[in-house]
């Protein structure tokens, strides 16, 4: 052991601990813990390999990475993740948000592109990154983000806080019991759609740390959808869309055929970046 801990030290042991602890990016897990703490760019780190870490550095990174270790999402330990290149604070009260979810983003701007102030709901907001993302990304248009969670809310504000916006309110509203007041061009929701059968598979870094209201339904993964199918005509203009997104395997299927069922002439499923039918465009 060093007597004193430069960086270079400190990656040297910590990627050999997070390689024996069978972590896949083991120098990756170190190097952020390490930007975190020392509030530096990756580059930064490479510049200064040889610098010193002082004892309050270096206890609270040791800190980090027994979380780490435990399989505590990075997320949650930084307060940080990255959605549609925007940065939003994340704890264990919403799910951290996924790659996939950007890809909701992409169509609704496509989606939206003529509709002029159009107005959205966000169905399940959590962190409330989709429904930021599209008030940022959108102009001129008002959403309205709902979640049945008063922490999720909480969270939701402090990231619209952080962004300046007024175009964006959150409401704390059940939606499998409640309905949202308004005529929506858009509905756009990521719900929980995990089926209890499936929750003992997920890997254990989600299912031990993410909300598990925001990950299943607690039965078989479409409550979300046949509700939606039931409501949205009420609060959806004509015109108006939902984007939706869907499980893998046989999910996407099987929510398209309740939209279909209910008489919905336009249910059409959409493949995500690595080419999976992950949305739901009705
Ligand atoms: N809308 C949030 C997201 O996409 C939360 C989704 C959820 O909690 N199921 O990350």
């Amino acid at each position: 052991m060093p007597k004193k801990w430069r960086i270079i030290d400190l990656i040297n042991w910590a990627e050999i601990y997070f390689k024996q602890k069978d972590f896949k990016n083991p120098r990756n897990e170190i190097e952020l813990i390490i930007r975190f703490v020392l509030k530096i760019k990756r580059i930064d780190i490479y510049l200064n390999f040889d610098r010193v870490l002082i004892k309050k550095e270096l206890k609270l990174i040791k800190k980090f990475i027994k979380r780490r270790i435990r399989k505590e999402p990075i997320q949650y330990i930084t307060n940080l993740s990255e959605f549609y290149g925007i940065e939003f604070f994340v704890n264990e009260h919403v799910l951290i948000p996924r790659p996939e979810t950007e890809k909701l983003i992409e169509l609704a701007k496509k989606k939206l592109k003529l509709v002029k102030n159009p107005t959205i709901l966000d169905i399940g907001t959590g962190s409330g990154c989709i429904a930021i993302t599209m008030a940022l990304e959108k102009a001129g248009c008002k959403v309205m983000g709902i979640d049945i969670s008063d922490n999720a809310i909480k969270i939701a504000n402090k990231n619209k806080n952080k962004y300046n916006l007024n175009n964006v309110t959150f409401f704390k509203i059940d939606i499998l019991n409640e309905i949202p007041m308004g005529n929506f061009d858009l509905i756009i929701s990521n719900p929980p759609y995990i089926s209890k059968n499936e929750f003992p598979d997920l890997m254990e870094d989600v299912r031990n740390y993410e909300p598990k209201t925001a990950l299943t339904d607690y039965s078989d993964g479409l409550v979300f959808y046949r509700r939606y199918s039931k409501i949205a005509k009420q609060i959806l203009k004509e015109s108006g869309r939902m984007i939706l997104e869907v499980g893998l395997g046989s999910h996407p299927r099987k929510v398209k055929d309740i939209f279909i069922n209910q008489g919905y002439i336009n249910a059409e499923l959409l493949k995500d970046f690595n080419g999976d039918y992950r949305i739901l465009l009705v």
